[in-house]
């Protein structure tokens, strides 16, 4: 099989983010969970989003990983990759954006490559090199408290230039929108200074593909799903790719739980909507480090609670009890800790019948998956932008909604579950 398009995402709602604009872009795409094994069955894909666990695993770690998934799409020719990372940046000082780009495009030989995190229909712009959410600077957004990746910084030159080894320059938002040519331009200009990237500017989705037809030929783009948004269409004037119809939902019988593990703004607010209507059990982080029987207690819970209704199972916090719980623990430890609970619970709900799962938060969701052993999915329907209902296509049959904490309307498991037939 020989593939237009190939994605490397650092974490598995950020991969079905991007999967989720091809799919609406009528491109045929599925998404694997992990580096695949060379016999993966993916049926009629023309592209392919490979979700790593990637965004805070340790650096070599994470570049390990990324350029396995780069040899696994090269062996499929894929004629051009894309790094998919967060929306909101979401990297330490350390990495892991800088060195997996770094990595990716010495692999490829590509000596540039675009460095574009806009998400415009999700409030995050970029505008003279500065990332905003709705109307904050990243730094002065809910990021800046975030549990593993704290989010200080809203330049993304000076953030991208202390990640990587290479020189970062910018192309600002007025050539962006003096459309590709200017965009081709400026991107020679920038790196003839030998700069290998260059952040660029992008406030709504005619920038985004704008940007999109501007990088036909870059081996590498890096950046968040908008950047996906214009790049279907340069193959499918090629006749590489085609238009495919738009999904269905999944039909899967079985019982409805949302998991919840992140503790963003956005994420809070649903689990309060959703606490209304109905059953929710809180996780206790310190029980679940002391092995105190936190996760049995729950599952407990869960299977006496009515059959006609969703559950809600969270350990999602406020920043001041997520802090404390983390000096207690360290960050890290707690992280993880929580993600494995909510792992085990989300594989033994599975044995009981609950096979319609809503995820809460970008780890978790990579933790749930890996528990409950799914490697392909199917993309289904938009539930929020950037958020699709999936369908798992190995294994036992479920369907998953794995949202980016902060994505989302207040309403968002309401939502969901309401759109299953
Ligand atoms: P998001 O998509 O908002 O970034 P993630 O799931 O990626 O969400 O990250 C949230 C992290 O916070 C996970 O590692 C999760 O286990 C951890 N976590 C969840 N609840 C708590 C809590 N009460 N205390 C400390 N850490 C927590």
């Amino acid at each position: 099989m020989t593939l237009a398009l190939g994605a490397i995402a650092d974490d598995f709602t950020g991969a079905t983010d991007l999967a989720n604009t091809w799919a609406k872009e009528g491109v045929k795409v599925a998404q694997l969970i992990g580096v695949p094994e060379d016999v993966t069955e993916l049926g009629d894909a023309e592209t392919v989003v490979v979700a790593l666990k990637s965004r805070t695993a340790a650096v070599g770690k994470a570049v390990n990983n990324s350029i396995e998934a780069l040899n696994w799409l090269r062996r499929r020719s894929a004629r051009q990759i894309v790094f998919k990372y967060c929306s909101t940046f979401d990297s330490t000082p350390s990495g892991n954006i800088g060195p997996v780009a770094d990595a990716l495009a010495d692999e490829l030989g590509a000596d540039f490559a675009l460095v574009c995190p806009a998400f415009p229909a999700n409030g995050r712009t970029v505008y003279q090199g500065h990332l905003f959410v709705g109307n904050a600077l990243l730094s002065e957004s809910s990021m800046k408290d975030h549990p593993l990746t704290p989010m200080r910084d809203a330049n993304l030159v000076r953030l991208m230039n202390a990640q990587s080894r290479h020189e970062v320059g910018l192309v600002p938002l007025q050539h962006v929108q003096s459309g590709s040519d200017r965009i081709r331009s400026r991107i020679e200009e920038i790196r003839s200074r030998g700069a290998r990237y260059a952040v660029i500017d992008a406030i709504s989705d005619d920038d985004l593909r704008a940007i999109g037809s501007s990088a036909f030929d870059h081996p590498l783009v890096t950046g968040g799903s908008g950047i996906g948004m214009g790049l279907p269409e340069n193959f499918r004037t090629s006749g590489a790719i085609t238009k495919a119809s738009l999904p269905v939902a999944p039909n899967i019988a079985g019982r409805d739980l949302v998991l919840a593990g992140s503790c963003s703004a956005a994420t809070r607010t649903q689990i309060a909507v959703a606490k209304d209507r109905w059953p929710a059990r809180k996780l206790n982080p310190d029980r679940i480090a002391e092995g105190s029987g936190e996760v049995e207690a729950a599952l407990d819970w869960a299977v006496g609670q009515p059959n006609d209704t969703p559950i809600l199972i969270y350990a999602s916090d406020e920043p001041d009890e997520v802090a404390r719980v983390q000096s207690r623990h360290g960050a890290e430890t707690a992280g993880r800790q929580v993600e494995l609970a909510l792992g085990k619970i989300a594989s033994c709900l599975s044995d009981s019948g609950f096979s319609r799962i809503v995820v809460a938060g970008g780890e978790t969701s990579g933790a749930v998956v890996s528990a409950l052993g799914i490697r392909v999915l199917r993309i289904g329907p938009e539930i929020a932008p950037g958020v699709p209902w999936t369908e798992a296509i190995d294994g036992k049959p479920h369907a998953l909604a794995l949202k980016s904490g902060n994505f989302g309307a207040e309403s968002f498991f309401v939502d969901a579950f309401g759109m299953l037939p």
